[in-house]
């Protein structure tokens, strides 16, 4: 059976380090339909994401909260991640998204004032993280159907960084070099809040 059935609970030991090459290359597509095992494991990162939040849970096993998950970050090559956001009015959105593809993005760029963080990176790294304001993603659901999904403001800086894992990507690869805190120029570029 495969590790990552319904039954079994996602906790930091699953992860992968922050410096394996799983974080570094590319991940394989998922194949359509969605295989079982595929399906279970994209399940168990969602509850993983929804046990972070809970104050009980993230005590009883030491968890590190998180709003997104990519599959390489639990050691697993495939194409696909889950996040669960808070909308507006603290509406819990949960969202799983395979094989997605970015489409289109906004010219306008922004940044969260306090940085990102990485489930796959237990150190603290500081500077601003330019994302694109809204994007437009398609992606299959778990069921193995086509959606396009436009997003914007926090939600698309969440999309964003999971989607860079699934190329090799890290957040902090997309921080100026010289100074963290340096914005691109020649964009507009605005704080979240
Ligand atoms: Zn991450």
């Amino acid at each position: 059976m495969a590790k990552f059935h319904p039954d079994y609970m996602i906790t930091m030991k699953d992860f992968v380090k922050e410096h394996s090459v799983l974080l570094r290359k590319q991940t394989q597509d998922v194949a359509i339909p969605v295989p079982l095992e595929d399906r279970h494991t994209l399940l168990s990162m969602l509850q993983y994401l929804k046990n972070s939040q809970d104050p009980n849970l993230i005590k009883k096993y030491k968890l590190r909260p998180g709003s997104g998950l990519s599959a390489n970050q639990i050691g697993v090559d495939k194409r696909m991640f889950a996040a669960v956001l808070f909308k507006d009015h603290n509406q819990k959105h949960e969202m799983m998204f395979i094989n997605p593809k970015v489409m289109s993005h906004s010219l306008n760029m922004i940044y969260l004032p306090e940085g990102e963080g990485c489930l796959s990176v237990n150190r603290p790294v500081h500077g601003f993280v330019p994302r694109y304001e809204r994007i437009k993603v398609k992606a299959y659901n778990i069921a193995g159907q086509e959606f396009i999904m436009s997003l914007k403001g926090y939600e698309s800086i969440v999309v964003q960084h999971e989607i860079d894992h699934l190329n090799g990507i890290m957040f902090y690869d997309r921080m100026n070099k010289d100074n963290p805190f340096q914005l691109p120029q020649n964009v507009i570029i605005e704080s979240l809040y």
